[in-house]
């Protein structure tokens, strides 16, 4: 199945996607909430409930909706560093022997055509192709073994990276250059595990103003999603709507030469096989 997060009068809405157009869950089916988030939550007896309500339910056309991120309101949003061994090489570091771990917070998600925007304060403003894992069910001490059972399903998404505040900050940090304003878009949709078969075999590409920047396969993590989801969960308890953006493959704009920077009025498209397409502008603050 495949989600979306929609913007109604009411606020955030989850619909289901069909051949015939989308179907607001709740409207659909009164016992699903609206919340995409509450229905993994729910587990397998809601995910039952929504694929009944697709097959019957009130359609919306699609160019009638905004949409918004498949999930809006995640408690957490963690990132993996130089999890693509070529990337790791062109960045000029170490194939690390653990993940590098970082983080966003939620004021970066943006919705597919929502816009990037350049802060005023960078001037290297980088692009980072990535599949993005949405948790779904509750779990501590996951094992490597069980861990795809965690997983509700994958999106495109975009770790966008302002490389002037990423290096060279005190203590290492990269928290801030990672995280301003609309550098996590994410979308446009939620696509359940049964469609995408094994993530670690998905080609995933970039373009910038239609030329390929990235391009790469799954198969290329060097900390594949299962291993990902058992080693953090080690730390943090990970809850339905969490997203782990899972790193990205070679050919990021400070590694050419000259070095690449996002522009005002360029579109970038982030395209991983049977996930989709993420579309997103980028204007100057
Ligand atoms: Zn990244």
């Amino acid at each position: 199945m495949r989600f979306v997060t929609y913007q109604a009068a009411t606020g955030p809405r989850a619909a289901g996607v069909t051949e015939r157009g989308y179907v607001d869950l709740n409207q659909a089916d009164a016992q699903l909430s609206p919340s995409l988030r509450t229905i993994l939550a729910e587990g397998p007896v809601a995910l039952q409930r929504a694929k009944a309500a697709l097959a019957s339910g009130p359609v919306i056309e699609p160019s009638e909706v905004r949409l918004l991120p498949p999930i809006v309101d995640p408690e957490k949003i963690i990132c993996i560093g130089l999890n693509y061994a070529d990337h790791a090489a062109e960045t000029g570091a170490k194939i690390p022997t653990e993940p590098v771990v970082f983080n966003k917070f939620p004021n970066t998600l943006r919705a597919h055509e929502d816009e990037i925007v350049l802060p005023k304060v960078s001037h290297e403003v980088d692009y980072e192709a990535e599949l993005v894992v949405i948790i779904g069910r509750e779990g501590k001490h996951i094992s490597q073994t069980s861990a795809l059972e965690y997983v509700a399903g994958y999106a495109c998404g975009h770790d966008v990276s302002a490389r002037d505040w990423q290096k060279g900050r005190p203590g290492g940090q990269w928290l801030l250059g990672k995280t301003f304003d609309s550098f996590a878009p994410l979308g446009p949709e939620l696509v359940t595990p049964d469609e995408i078969g094994d993530p670690g075999r998905l080609d995933i590409q970039l373009r910038l103003k239609g030329e390929v920047m990235q391009k790469s396969n799954t198969k290329q993590l060097i900390f594949p999603v299962d291993y990902l989801i058992s080693y953090l969960s080690q730390v943090v308890t990970l809850k339905p709507g969490d997203l782990i953006y899972t790193g990205t493959p070679p050919g990021v704009g400070m590694a050419r030469m000259p070095p690449v920077w996002l522009k005002a009025g360029d579109t970038v498209e982030i395209e991983i096989e049977k996930v989709g397409i993420l579309r997103n502008r980028v204007v100057a603050e």
